[in-house]
């Protein structure tokens, strides 16, 4: 029998035709609306295998309702969306999309910081509001990039990748982690640093770290405190890791001089945000991994992770290695 599998997103055609080979598949067939939850309880009670995206929860209710689940793929290399100690409790695999996305990820990081750095969203509207009448010495001048310090609170994959594009620059890189990096520390002339450290010399402090229970608020109002008044902040992580209250009081009131968020802690983030008032902060729709090209890799993947989950191999890129049953896996 073929295994069945639910989609629950629209996602390109090379991935879904790679599942209907082999499987019986069934997908919400939305683009820019993500699967309704009562849609999802209906669909994931029949399924052996679930491809989603971070927009869904994944929590252990639904885990509960599900009766031949053997995989959950996430569209994504964070997987905080999903509940993985209840999979993992109850045998079921979840995978990620770790990799294809990394060097893009990196590249909208540091357009990011340029366009804060430098106010290109704030400038262009300032042109196209008819509010240029003259040139003047000081008009939109923002902070230098080349030669700065920066600080990366998470050094991994794309930490990583964000620093070589830093080291172009000329810039001083510093990082924090849990466990330090030798090897990249002299592959690419990084420094080791506190978290405190880290925040009072950067020029940039760039947020890369994993969303957990250890990372949520890690940056709240003691640290924003430690930042320097022209510091510019750069979240391109989860949203939930950088307190929005404190951190639109530290803008509000000059302590902090810019920040530059590719996410939020609720998405899509609402009008009325106190952030979206603020001058000083520039704001995307969570398209960090967003080019054609790594969107379609990070969706092929997804679909090899969910083919190998349901059809008894190991997947390439599991999150639980402690679910039971993997011995009996190829
Ligand atoms: P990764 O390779 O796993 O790197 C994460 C790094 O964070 C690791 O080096 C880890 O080092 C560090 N870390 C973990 N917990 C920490 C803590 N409590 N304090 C400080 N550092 C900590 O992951 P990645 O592929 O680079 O991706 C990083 C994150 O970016 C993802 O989890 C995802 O949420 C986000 N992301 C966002 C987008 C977007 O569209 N905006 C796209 C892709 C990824 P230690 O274990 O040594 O601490």
């Amino acid at each position: 029998m073929r295994p069945k599998v639910y989609i629950t997103r629209r996602i390109p055609e090379s991935a879904v035709a790679k599942l209907r080979e082999s499987c019986e598949m069934d997908m919400w067939d939305e683009t820019d609306v993500p699967v309704p939850r009562e849609v999802l309880v209906d669909k994931i009670q029949a399924v052996d295998g679930l491809l989603c995206m971070l927009t869904e929860t994944i929590d252990e209710d639904l885990l509960t309702r599900a009766k031949q689940l053997s995989v959950v793929s996430n569209m994504a290399v964070g997987f905080n969306n999903i509940d993985v100690d209840a999979a993992t409790t109850k045998g079921i695999l979840v995978t990620n999309t770790p990799g294809v996305l990394t060097e893009t990820t990196a590249d909208l990081t540091f357009a990011l910081l340029m366009a804060t750095a430098r106010r290109i969203v704030e400038a262009s509207d300032y042109v196209r509001k008819g509010n240029w009448k003259a040139w003047s010495p000081m008009q939109m001048t923002g902070q230098d990039i080349y030669g700065a310090t920066m600080g990366i609170i998470g050094l991994g994959r794309i930490g990583e990748a964000l620093a070589k594009r830093a080291k172009g620059f000329d810039m001083h890189v510093l990082y924090y982690n849990r466990n330090r990096k030798e090897n990249a520390e002299k592959e690419l002339g990084l420094e080791y640093a506190s978290l405190e450290r880290l925040l009072q010399v950067s020029d940039y402090v760039c947020v890369l770290a994993p969303y957990t229970p250890h990372t949520r608020n890690l940056i709240d109002k003691r640290e924003l405190s430690l930042m320097k008044p022209t510091a510019i902040l750069i979240n391109t992580a989860r949203g939930g890791i950088v307190n929005e209250a404190a951190l639109y009081e530290a803008l509000r009131d000059n302590k902090l001089w810019a920040a530059g968020l590719d996410v939020f802690e609720q998405e899509p983030v609402s009008l009325d945000h106190p952030l979206l008032t603020l001058p000083n902060v520039v704001t995307l729709p969570h398209i960090g991994s967003a080019s054609i090209q790594t969107r379609t890799r990070m969706a092929e993947l997804a679909a090899a992770n969910l083919l190998q989950g349901v059809s008894g191999q190991m997947p390439t890129h599991l999150v639980n290695k402690d679910v039971r049953g993997l011995t009996d896996r190829k």
